[in-house]
C-alpha cells in the first residue's frame, strides 16, 4: 500500500507546475543521487498558500515532493514547519520510527526509505527546500513591516 502511494504521486505529481505569483524560490540539489528541484512558495498571512516545484530525480525525490504539497499547502508556516520536523525524524529513524499518521498522513508511505541512508537525502530533497522557502519568507515578512 506505502508503494502504491508513492508511484501514484510519482506519476501524478502534485504542485508540479511553476508557481506564479509567489514570493520566495529556492533550488536544491541532491548530488549523490542527482536529484535537483526548484521550489517556489505563496505565503499569506503566514499561511502556506501554494506550493510549486520543477525538478528532476528519482521516484522517492518526485514522490516525496508531491506528497508534502499536498499535505502543507493551505497550513500556517507553524503548521507545515511542524509537519516538516516530523517527517525529517522520520527520516532520521534508521527504520525505527513509529511514524505518527496522524501528523503525517500519506508522508508515512515513505517510513521504509529511512532504512537506506543513501534514499533519504532523496526523500528530504523536497521537505528541505520547502523549509528554506519558508523561513526566508518569513524574514522577508518581518523585514517588511519593520
Ligand atoms: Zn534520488
Amino acid at each position: 500500500m506505502y508503494q502504491e502511494i508513492i508511484l501514484d504521486h510519482y506519476r501524478n505529481p502534485v504542485g508540479r507546475l511553476i508557481l506564479e505569483p509567489f514570493d520566495v524560490e529556492v533550488h536544491h540539489v541532491n548530488p549523490t543521487c542527482g536529484d535537483e528541484i526548484t521550489l517556489r512558495v505563496k505565503i499569506d498571512d503566514g499561511v502556506v498558500t501554494a506550493i510549486g516545484h520543477q525538478g528532476q530525480g528519482c521516484s522517492i525525490s518526485q514522490a516525496a515532493t508531491s506528497v508534502m504539497t499536498e499535505l502543507l499547502e493551505g497550513r500556517t508556516v507553524q503548521q507545515a514547519l511542524d509537519v516538516e520536523a516530523g517527517f525529517l525524524a522520520l527520516m532520521q529513524s534508521r527504520g525505527e520510527g513509529q511514524p505518527d499518521e496522524d501528523l503525517l498522513e500519506d508522508a508515512v508511505a515513505f517510513s521504509g526509505v529511512s532504512k537506506y541512508p543513501a534514499r533519504v537525502k532523496c526523500a528530504l530533497l523536497g521537505w528541505m527546500a520547502f523549509k528554506d522557502a519558508a523561513l526566508q519568507a518569513v524574514a522577508q515578512s518581518v523585514k517588511d513591516q519593520s
